[in-house]
């Protein structure tokens, strides 16, 4: 089957130009809207996952500037943004939007060389969906009044905003855009592994003339966003990441009165029922793991297929798989990229000899992989039993733990027996079934007969361990201000 799918399928190179992207030997900090060297006068290297080659070196941010990112924050919290009428914020924002749209390829083009993530992802999903948020928020920046009637409210001040390496730069947006649009300062540190696209942003924003001091960017590891978290002049915090940093940060803050949201990870269930479309629901799966390395939060990790089609799925499925193309994410035709980093693809590698150790039937995708960079075939696990690390943990990888069920109720149960609660999936042709499951899943996000489907306007957000406060949408402005 590989080989007649590997004639059918393979297609010439197309890949994406990079000309026109520029690109600094070195990044420096962005603080009061300059650009300063950080104060330890260390720097990292940027790497490209799909080639091992670096990129630039970045900025280490250390306390002393984190420390004047937050003071030059404050500064423009008090002396200009906070006076700022709501209509003058939002100007302001639609600026930085429209610059976003005009500068989506080369965006796009930087996005997939610094995570690895296919140019089709960047340039379709990423970053259309980082100019929508920063348009939608802008619109909300002077009609807050309309969003929360008959309340008073204020912005709490100065945001210090943390984000992962999965959807580096709109992973910014959700955090940057409400929280200008509420009339807060920000100070944002992006993931080690991706902090090129945020500098590039850091440009941009000097260049839609946003007043100095209103987004500051703190590059570095760990550390850097602990002394974020642990800085005494922050009045809230915006955290998306892993759910074991989030403990961390809960733990640290408790007592302080900073607030806190906390966007972690997630597991979800993709469930196939008899009566769904199957070959829509092949691509649904598709989409929800594979597309994108697996790198999502709310990827449908955890697959549960009735089993009166269990294998017509199956079959369907191992042979989409086939027809995955693995390799460069500049290539117009690349399904999956490269993994983000060395340490992920670690991490990916160690899950998959863990589930193969624990004697699971898997089955993984014939396709050749590049020799230099990181990369991981589309792999699937079957009869995955509930007690399976494959079932429990998250890979954040191409990494699909396929289950069956007989009954709703079966599979309800199964699907909500996890710590996590983000999102899921169904799919069946009963607007019934649709609502029963919407109502009983634990998971903030449930699509039906579609997955990983974003809009500015709709809230996200985890139950138990995948955290707590929403981003997008109405629900978005809310924890970017205090109420009386
Ligand atoms: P991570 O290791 O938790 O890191 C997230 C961010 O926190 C990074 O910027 C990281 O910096 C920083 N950080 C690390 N230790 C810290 C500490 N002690 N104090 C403050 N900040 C600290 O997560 P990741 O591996 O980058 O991202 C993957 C995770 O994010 C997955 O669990 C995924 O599910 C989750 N995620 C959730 C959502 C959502 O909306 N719920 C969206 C996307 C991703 P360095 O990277 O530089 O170490
Ligand atoms: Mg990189």
């Amino acid at each position: 089957m590989a080989k007649k799918n590997k004639q059918t399928w393979d297609l010439a190179p197309a890949p994406e130009s990079t000309g026109h992207v520029q690109i600094k030997d070195r990044y420096d900090l962005f603080i009061n809207g300059k650009f300063v060297k950080p104060a330890g006068g260390k720097y990292f290297d940027s790497i490209n996952p799909a080639t091992e080659e670096k990129i630039c070196d970045i900025a280490l941010a250390g306390k002393k500037d984190v420390d004047k990112a937050v003071k030059a924050a404050r500064k423009a919290y008090d002396e200009v943004w906070s006076k700022m009428s709501g209509k003058d914020r939002g100007k302001y924002i639609y600026r930085i939007a429209r610059l976003i749209q005009e500068r989506a390829r080369e965006f796009s083009v930087l996005e997939s060389m610094d995570g690895g993530k296919p140019i089709r992802e960047s340039r379709d999903v990423d970053i259309p969906l980082v100019a929508a948020h920063f348009f939608y928020y802008a619109g909300w920046a002077d009609k807050l009044d309309y969003a929360f009637p008959n309340r008073k409210f204020s912005a709490h001040g100065v945001a210090g905003q943390i984000i992962p390496w999965n959807f580096p730069l709109l992973m910014a947006a959700w955090k940057i855009a409400p929280a200008l649009a509420t009339g807060n300062t920000i100070v944002i540190k992006p993931a080690e592994t991706t902090s090129l696209t945020i500098m590039k942003l850091a440009e941009l924003i000097k260049e839609s003339g946003l007043p100095d001091g209103v987004v500051n960017v703190v590059t570095g590891a760990g550390e850097t966003g602990a002394a974020i978290v642990e800085h005494p002049d922050i009045d809230k915090i915006a955290f998306t990441g892993s759910t074991e940093v989030g403990k961390i940060i809960q733990k640290s803050i408790a007592g302080s009165g900073k607030k806190l949201t906390l966007e972690l990870g997630g597991k979800a269930a993709n469930i196939i029922f008899e009566d769904a479309p199957i070959n829509q629901a092949v691509e649904g799966i598709v989409n929800g793991i594979f597309f994108n390395q697996g790198h999502v939060c709310c990827a449908g990790s955890r697959l549960f297929v009735q089993e009166s089609v269990y294998d017509e799925v199956i079959e369907k499925l191992k042979h989409r798989i086939e027809t995955l193309i693995v390799g460069d994410p500049l290539d117009k035709n690349t399904d999956v990229g490269a993994i983000n980093s060395e340490g992920q693809l670690k991490t990916i590698e160690h899950y998959l000899k863990v589930g193969k150790e624990e004697g699971n039937e898997f089955y993984e995708s014939s396709c050749s992989i590049p020799k230099k960079g990181y990369w991981c075939r589309p792999t699937l696990f079957l009869d995955v039993a509930q007690s399976s690390i494959l079932a429990r943990e998250e890979i954040f990888g191409p990494v699909l733990a396929v289950q069956t069920f007989r009954t709703i109720d079966e599979v309800i149960t199964k699907a909500n027996n996890t710590e996590y609660g983000l999102s899921a999936g169904v799919w069946t042709d009963k607007g019934s079934k649709i609502f029963n499951l919407t109502t009983q899943m634990r998971a903030g996000v449930v699509w039906a007969n579609t997955y990983n489907r974003f809009d500015p306007t709709s809230p996200f957000g985890g139950y138990k361990e995948s955290g707590f406060g929403r981003e997008g949408g109405l629900h978005g402005l809310e924890p970017y201000l205090k109420f009386e």
